[in-house]
């Protein structure tokens, strides 16, 4: 019994105090007391004994401190000590923690109570949370993937349309008032050729290694998508390092360049550029319009080749 308690025992409270070890040793929660300023144990119930300690009983531990019992090779105060923090009032002071020696997640309630012998120590409580928190992380894990799938087209691993539009307008919000964005949109010349020649399978992996070719363009200040089909887009921060005309050329030879492997075919194709670039102040839709007329006049000018807007 720890010794706060016998020290409070008088004859005819013997039962009471006993009953009061038994029911803080049911309590399927953590509660252990420690000196603020030495970080000695005081007390610890059962089931911190068992679950954090690794021990069966108080006298395991005794003359211990906190921190060698309940962390796992902390030789010094822990860095993350609540002790510190806890209110002079003697609030409680409510924290979430992933112990270190069993992994499992606590909500510990830290308050200062008086000790028998008029000095203040630490009181916690701790209930494991660790469902809770892995369901939580299960929950963040599946909206993470959730949006992926719901931004990033599978077979290319690019944005989809909706959130190429998305992300190139943040881009051109995000720009100096002075600056202009650029955009490129591009169209595989007679991809259906290739479909109709190979197969659709085969078509795809050209798609892929073409999207993965598009997605090393993007980063800082490029945004890379697949508007659908066989048709891609670039918004782009246009400076006097990358020149649209240069940026275009370098997109051009890349793309015109992918090889991919299907069985023992190898397939290639090129590709139809438009390009247009504006002031940031141009709503995105005009300028995509304005690529989109470049665009057509790439096609009708016989393919393979890039025309401004
Ligand atoms: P061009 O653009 O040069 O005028 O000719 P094209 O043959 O590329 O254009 P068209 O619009 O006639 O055909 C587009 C082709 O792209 C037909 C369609 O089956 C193919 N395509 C679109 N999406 C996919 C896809 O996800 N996978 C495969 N394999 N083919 C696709
Ligand atoms: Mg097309
Ligand atoms: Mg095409």
């Amino acid at each position: 019994m720890p010794v706060f308690l016998r020290k409070l025992m008088i004859p005819s409270a013997v039962t009471e105090i006993s009953d009061l070890q038994h029911i803080l040793d049911s309590l399927d929660a953590v509660v252990y007391v420690s000196d603020v300023e030495t970080h000695e144990l005081l007390f610890m119930n059962k089931y911190a004994l068992k679950n954090i300690g690794g021990v069966n009983q108080f006298d395991d531990v005794k003359g211990k401190r906190c921190f060698e019992v309940l962390q796992k090779g902390q030789k010094k105060p822990c860095d993350f000590c609540t002790n510190p923090l806890l209110p002079k009032s003697g609030d409680t002071y409510l924290w979430e923690f992933k112990n270190t020696r069993n992994n499992c997640w606590y909500q510990c309630r830290d308050r200062l109570i008086r000790w028998h012998d008029g000095r203040q120590v630490r009181l916690e409580v701790a209930a494991d949370i660790t469902e809770r928190k892995t369901v939580e992380e299960e929950l963040r894990e599946a909206q993470r993937e959730l949006k992926v799938l719901a931004e990033v087209d599978s077979l290319t691993q690019l944005y989809n349309r909706r959130a190429f539009f998305m992300y190139a307008d943040k881009l051109r919000k995000s720009l100096p008032n002075s600056s202009s964005l650029g955009l490129m949109i591009l169209d595989l010349d007679y991809f259906k050729d290739i479909n109709d020649s190979y197969g659709h399978e085969a078509g795809d992996t050209l798609l892929a290694a073409i999207g993965q070719k598009l997605l090393s363009f993007s980063g800082d200040g490029t945004v890379v998508g697949r508007m659908g089909g066989e048709e891609f887009a670039i918004a782009f921060h246009e400076t006097q390092k990358r020149e649209k005309e240069d940026f275009a050329n370098l997109v051009y030879k890349a793309v015109s360049n992918v090889k991919a492997l299907y069985f023992k075919d190898t397939l290639q194709c090129t590709t139809s550029i438009g390009v247009s670039s504006q002031p940031v102040s141009t709503p995105l839709r005009n300028i995509m319009r304005q690529a989109d007329d470049a665009l057509y006049r790439a096609k009708s000018a016989g393919r393979s080749q890039i025309k401004m807007s």
